[in-house]
């Protein structure tokens, strides 16, 4: 089933996506896509609109979620997919993770307010649809709306990434409490976008062993921040660690983001696609 049109790998107004649970799954739908996850950061209080929404169009949906997780120093994201989107340990975890944004959030105002650019934590949160979840997406969208920058890569790029005014060191979750959770809400838990973190080779290869050994099963192949040749080198990997390759847009806003939902290529013939051990928990439209 590798030409299925899978994206399990996006963003709603319930994290940093500019478009509701329901828009999002009109948007998959119409762009042809047929089995759909909403993969919010921290937060899976979307779960139940992106369903029925999905349900009513017609498209086959599975749970998902994205939790920010440190390891090694820097900032991972796991996917989480096929879960119970009530289960307790999943829903306190979540809560726990999100816990630190808002301080986090006034931090990164007052580095910016110190090169001169003040009210930033106001700005940002005029974006914010969720005010649990404050993120750096929702302060770059507001330097693109004051002409400090002209689009949020470039927000990154200038203040918020390390070493920039705007950046501020966080502790996420632990990686083992991530796919834990995940696991004991009857999910599967899924690297996202491996290609997007700057680990040495060494760092890398813990990441992928730690992960396996902790009963993580996927990895994102084909991913919107991939380049062709990361395909390739994440389908390489998927095989030699034993791990099932999924495949999301990582949409977030019709024009912030250069991937739409459903356009991806299909994954590389040489490896399991995620949605074959997931069928028992896709809700079939
Ligand atoms: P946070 O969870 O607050 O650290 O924000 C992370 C989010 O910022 C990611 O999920 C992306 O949506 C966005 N992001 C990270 N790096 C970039 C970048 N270079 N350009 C645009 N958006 C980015
Ligand atoms: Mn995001
Ligand atoms: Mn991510
Ligand atoms: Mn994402």
């Amino acid at each position: 089933m590798h030409l299925l049109n899978a994206d399990l790998h996006s963003h709603s107004t319930v994290s940093d996506g500019t478009l509701s649970p329901e828009a999002v799954a009109a948007r998959a739908h119409g762009n042809g896509v047929s089995l759909w996850a909403l993969t919010d950061h921290d937060e899976v209080g979307g779960q139940h609109r992106a369903r029925d929404a999905a349900l009513a169009l017609g498209m086959d949906y599975v749970t998902g979620v994205e939790i920010s997780v440190t390891f090694a120093g820097q900032t991972v994201h796991i996917v989480g997919l096929g879960f119970d989107p009530d289960h307790p340990a999943l829903v306190q975890g979540l809560a726990d993770t999100r816990g630190g944004r808002e301080r986090r959030a006034r931090e990164m105002a007052d580095g910016l307010a110190r090169v001169g650019i003040p009210g930033a934590y106001e700005g940002a949160l005029k974006y914010v649809g969720n005010p649990d979840l404050i993120s750096r997406t929702h302060f770059a969208r507001y330097l693109v709306e004051q002409g400090i920058c002209q689009e949020t890569h470039e927000v990154f790029r200038r203040y918020l990434t390390e070493g920039k005014p705007g950046y501020v060191e966080h502790r996420w979750a632990r990686l083992a409490d991530a796919v834990s959770w995940i696991r004991q809400a009857g999910g599967e838990a899924v690297i996202a976008h491996p290609a997007r973190y700057d680990f040495s080779p060494n760092e890398e290869y813990a990441l992928f062993t730690d992960f396996k050994a902790l009963g993580g099963v996927g990895v994102e192949v084909v991913t919107g921040s991939h380049t062709v040749a990361e395909y390739q080198r994440y389908a390489d990997m998927a095989k030699e660690f034993g791990l099932l390759a999924s495949r999301g847009s990582d949409f977030h806003d019709p024009a912030e983001s250069h991937t739409d939902l459903g356009t991806l290529p299909d994954l590389p013939g040489a490896v399991t696609p995620i949605w074959d051990v997931l069928t028992d928990r896709i809700v079939k439209a």
